[in-house]
């Protein structure tokens, strides 16, 4: 079985309007959380810019939240703008919910493939893992992978899922041999 590796390279883009220009695309740049303490409660807040025009805007993590319900750890990390406490944070799916964006994956990740030996034993195994959520096209990353057309990944490619709907789940899939299918 060829591992297939699927991890990112950098923070995605934010597919978010700016209120300013109407650019859809934003970033957290390097980084950065804002905390608030107004009296026990804690707004927390992640920091992010548009592309654009510059304008930073703010996506709420926390809101009125308890000190006292936040791990110390955690606090420290918001105050430290710790980069895997930003990358969690953005990557976050309810926060995305919750703050209206989408993710801008492209030119974010990288697939690192072993160097494939195509003359050892056919059919050829692959699992492919995700580091990161990255959503991809099962055809996409295969033809990619693979320097196949998609044409040709549709034909060679016996796959449990469906190639065509983007995941982020890791899955296998076996190649065919080029002349096996006729
Ligand atoms: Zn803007």
């Amino acid at each position: 079985m060829l591992p297939w590796i699927v991890r990112r390279t950098r923070l995605p883009l934010l597919s978010l309007r700016c209120v300013d220009c109407r650019s859809e695309s934003a970033t957290t740049g390097e980084g950065r959380f804002r905390v608030n303490a107004n009296g026990k409660l804690l707004d927390v807040w992640l920091l992010v810019r548009c592309v654009s025009c510059n304008r930073t805007s703010k996506l709420t993590v926390h809101e009125r939240a308890p000190v006292r319900s936040f791990d110390p750890a955690l606090l420290d990390g918001y105050h430290a703008n710790g980069p895997e406490l930003v990358a969690a944070t953005l990557l976050d799916p309810l926060l995305a919910r919750r703050n209206r964006y989408t993710l801008d994956w492209q030119g974010a990740w990288h697939l690192d493939t072993p160097p494939a030996q195509l003359d050892e034993a056919w059919p050829l195994q692959v699992e492919v893992a995700f580091e990161d959520p990255v959503p991809v096209r099962p055809e996409r990353l295969i033809a990619q992978g693979l320097r196949l057309s998609r044409n040709e990944v549709l034909r060679r490619i016996k796959c449990d899922i469906s190639l065509r709907r983007p995941t982020s789940a890791g899955f296998t899939f076996v190649v065919m041999m080029r002349d096996s299918m006729n």
